[in-house]
């Protein structure tokens, strides 16, 4: 059996816990790998490596940091194929969709081999009379990393290339679920010549995470997951005084005007609702059909959502993949069934499918449900897998209403062909990231990945110039030269 152990200055190993979790091939059902639990004196291990790096790391010249980030770059382009690999063999989603996923984590690498013009800080000549003063931005120190299943390479760079550009050190703790290729980007690092200790992965569950934030050499937490865990982690987070980012789960709305593109619409809600099977913090979940075009609407998606190519993986023509394990497709079929049992008109029903082959795979198809509202659980929660419900509202308000009221503040988007409403809609939603006319608005890395309400806990977003001051701490200098002039005390605040 393949076991997956830790990635611990520049050195794969395995702990000494002797406890492992299984990892499956989620398109057979069959399990390929055994990740390793790690305890407590990994993590100590961990941390004694992280710590000697991160001085000598953050010694290092902005610009020497940054050409091992560039060489980082072109390492993963040339291993993208693999890396997409793992992602796809352990999470189950298409070759295609892994490989935009470590793209737009490249992309994060990208951005942070600015660090040296990102990291400058700023300079005021003659703040008072012969006195300058200056800004510049320092690494917090150890910084660790929680990562979820549904992205396991994205997600992570999200965070680690833009800490330790700043000079940090980082420990990263996947998802169990998929831990391959988090190992592989950091032996990759190695390769482009990260030195050892800078940048550590350790597997494990729920104890390592509540070793990390309880100890005193871990600087910040950033985390991302579900939002029960995310509010966790940033109360304990704070309770042992460190930075915390947490974001959670999401319920992401894309309303359709009547005067929208019918045709473009339902192409944004096919990719945006059913691939990666559901399973990404930006997935539509929820449509809202604003006035009388309800009916065609839903003719059109019903109609595409049929026609969708469900298979494995290894099978390039396949459109959507399977759900991340045995467990989650009890919860999502569960889904289902609550929502008919609470009312709700039951259009497209994904719960049997079964494919030659991968009778045993957790493959749920492509599910709608008209007639949902707001009450109803389907629409309340999380479902995090291919079920899509639609609710009709008269107007524009009602659309607007919904959304705001939500208790996730994720991602959301409207089709319009109106530049009032749209001006109007990304003016007054309570949402941290808006689309107009494009289903799944997700930042580019220069930019910032955040939702709002019980999506974020904490200030800060992923990436952009928030991740870059997350993982920085602001020091300002005043000084006063030439040292001859001598003044005498001065015992009021100092004016100009
Ligand atoms: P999860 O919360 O179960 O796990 C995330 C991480 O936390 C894993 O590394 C896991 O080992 C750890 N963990 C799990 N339970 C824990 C506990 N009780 N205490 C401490 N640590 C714990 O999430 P998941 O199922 O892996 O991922 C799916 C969720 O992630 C969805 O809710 C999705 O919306 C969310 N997500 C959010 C974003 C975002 O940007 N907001 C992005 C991706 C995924």
């Amino acid at each position: 059996m393949n076991r997956i152990g830790n990635f611990i200055n520049g050195k794969n190993s395995l702990s000494k816990s002797n406890k492992f979790d299984n990892v499956f091939d989620p398109s057979t059902g069959e399990i390929k790998s055994e990740v390793n639990l790690s305890n407590y004196d990994d993590l100590e291990n961990c941390i004694k490596s992280s710590k000697k790096s991160q001085k000598e790391w953050s010694d290092i010249t902005p610009l020497k940091r940054s050409r091992i980030l560039q060489k980082y770059k072109l390492i993963l382009e040339e291993n993208i194929d693999e890396l997409a690999k793992l992602v796809s063999s352990e999470h189950g989603k298409t070759i295609e969709d892994a490989k935009g996923s470590v793209t737009r984590g490249i992309e994060v690498v990208e951005f942070a081999s600015g660090i040296p013009h990102l990291i400058k800080g700023e300079f005021s000549q003659n703040v008072g009379t012969d006195i300058d003063s200056w800004s510049v931005r320092q690494p917090i120190g150890i910084c660790a990393g929680i990562t979820p299943f549904n992205f396991p390479a994205m997600v992570p760079m999200w965070m680690y290339p833009i800490a330790i550009a700043c000079g940090n050190s980082f420990i990263l703790k996947p998802s169990e679920k998929d831990p391959s290729c988090p190992i592989k980007l950091a032996e990759l690092f190695s390769e482009a010549g990260l030195p050892d200790g800078v940048f550590n992965v350790i597997n494990g569950n729920k104890d390592i995470v509540n070793h990390l934030l309880s100890h005193d050499d871990i600087s910040s937490i950033s985390f991302v997951g579900s939002t029960n865990v995310a509010k966790y982690i940033y109360e304990q987070g704070g309770k042992y005084h460190k930075r915390v980012q947490a974001l959670g789960g999401a319920k992401n709305h894309l309303v359709v005007m009547p005067d929208a593109d019918l045709d473009q619409a339902v192409d944004g809600i096919i990719g945006a609702g059913y691939g990666s099977a559901g399973e990404r913090c930006m997935a539509v979940s929820a449509v809202v059909a604003v006035g009388d075009i309800s009916n065609e609407l839903i003719k059109k998606i019903t109609d595409k959502a049929e026609k969708i190519k469900i298979g494995p993986w290894t099978d390039n023509n396949s459109e959507m993949g399977p759900l991340i394990s045995a467990d989650h497709k009890k919860k999502v079929i569960n889904y289902i069934d609550t929502g008919i049992k609470e009312g709700a008109n039951l259009i497209l029903d994904g719960r049997d499918i079964k494919l030659q082959g991968y009778e045993s795979g957790f493959f749920v198809g492509p599910t709608l449900f008209d007639n949902v509202n707001k009450d109803m659980t389907i629409y309340k929660e999380e479902i995090f897998g291919p079920v899509l419900s639609i609710l009709r509202v008269p107007s524009y308000d009602n659309a607007v209403e919904l959304i705001n009221d939500h208790e996730y503040g994720n991602g959301t988007s409207i089709y319009t062909s109106s530049g009032d409403i749209a001006r109007h809609f990304t003016t007054n939603i309570k949402i941290g990231m808006v689309g107009i006319n494009v289903p799944i608005p997700v930042p580019m890395a220069f930019h910032t990945f955040g939702g709002w309400k019980n999506s974020l806990f904490g200030s800060s977003g992923m990436h952009g110039i928030e991740g870059m001051n997350f993982y920085s701490k602001q020091k300002t200098v005043t000084s006063r030269w030439p040292s001859t002039i001598k003044r005498g005390s001065e015992f009021k605040i100092p004016t100009n």
